[in-house]
């Protein structure tokens, strides 16, 4: 099995130097395990903060251990009941291209015909659980809400706004880093508005793109965009905290929002959240989902990088916007 470990940390942005590829022999399995080789690997702006030692809800990567995180592939070999040779699974056994182990840490999933397994990291998967959660749990949308969503062309944020159009959101306003991911906001993904935050403040544009306020901001980015979605909040607005993907790479301490007692004057709610703490909605979710993508009423885009040799760039490119939807790695 070829597997890429972390073989330091990163201060600022990480490099190939952080890393290292390591071929190991694979033991015979025991009873109870099954051989996997692995389809796609994903790779989710979280993991920069577990290549750091630094307290977080998921532990510090290992220094000199395998990089893990969600992965789908087929059953090779199996001496566990329930899984055949040729089985589509997902598990969190990450950056390797043949991984193996106890049953319990692979879980069967449901093969749609002409789509790639990848869906399960993705549309089918964490990003999009977490667009689903943080939208209708967490901020509460409701129909008629006017919504704001950053990082909108990424896996998460694509999504969230084609759940708040299903919704029966008033208006859905979406920020990205290019002017094709701008276009591809209003034109795929059902925003109503959308502008590049690179073209200037984000305070004025969100200002323009709406002029009466938001009631719902969906955070992906921190920073500047929290700031100005702070300014834009009709009284009761809420907002679902998710990431901040802005200051990840930083190395200086980050620009807190300077405007917070807006939350006091207009009322405001906002709420972080981690996807894993809420998988008691699950269920709901992959019934809409599932629903959805068999009606044409969601639509998505993976951006696939090749080879595992290329997944340290795949992540490195993911961190700085290469990516359209999901970013996958592809062995
Ligand atoms: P994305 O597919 O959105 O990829 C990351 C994107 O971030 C890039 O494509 C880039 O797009 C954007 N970006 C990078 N730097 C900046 C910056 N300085 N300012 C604004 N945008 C930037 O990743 P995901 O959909 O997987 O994740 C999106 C967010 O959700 C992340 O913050 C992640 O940590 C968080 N997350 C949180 C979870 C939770 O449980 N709370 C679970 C999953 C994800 P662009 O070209 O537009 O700059």
């Amino acid at each position: 099995s070829t597997q890429i470990h972390l073989a330091s940390r990163p201060t600022g942005w990480p490099t190939d130097a952080n890393f290292s590829t390591v071929t190991v022999e694979l033991p015979e399995l025991l009873d109870g395990e099954i051989r996997v080789a692995n389809e796609f690997l994903s790779v989710d702006p979280y993991m920069r903060g577990r290549m750091n030692d630094a307290k977080s809800y998921a532990a510090p990567y290992a220094l000199n251990e395998v990089m893990t995180g969600g992965a789908v592939g087929r059953v090779v070999a199996s001496r566990a009941d329930g899984f055949n040779v040729g089985d589509p699974v997902l598990h969190q056994l990450g950056w390797r291209d043949v991984t193996q182990g106890a049953a319990s840490n692979f879980r069967v999933v449901q093969e749609i015909n002409g789509l790639p397994l990848s869906i399960h990291l993705g549309i089918l998967g964490m990003t999009a659980f977490t667009a689903y959660v943080g939208l209708l749990e967490i901020a509460g949308m409701k129909s008629g809400d006017t919504v704001f969503v950053s990082g909108a062309a990424g896996a998460v944020g694509s999504t969230v706004g084609q759940i708040a159009r299903l919704k029966g959101a008033k208006r859905v306003i979406g920020s990205a880093g290019s002017a094709a991911k701008v276009e591809l906001l209003t034109q795929k993904y059902g925003y109503d508005a959308a502008f590049n935050y690179k073209d200037g403040p984000v305070r004025e544009q969100l200002h323009a793109a709406a002029p009466e306020g938001i009631d719902v901001y969906f955070d992906n980015v921190g920073g500047e965009h929290l700031e100005a979605a702070l300014d834009a909040f009709n009284p009761g607005g809420r907002g679902a905290l998710c990431g901040a993907i802005s200051v990840y790479n930083s190395t200086e301490a980050p620009v807190g929002p300077r405007n917070m007692s807006n939350m006091v004057t207009r009322g405001l709610n906002l709420k972080g959240f981690t996807v894993g703490n809420y998988t008691e909605h699950y269920p709901a979710f992959m019934a809409d989902m599932s629903q959805w993508l068999n009606q044409g009423k969601i639509v998505f885009d993976e951006t696939i990088v090749e080879g595992l040799d290329n997944a340290v760039d795949g992540f490195v490119d993911l961190m700085r916007g290469a990516n359209t939807g999901k970013m996958v790695i592809k062995l």
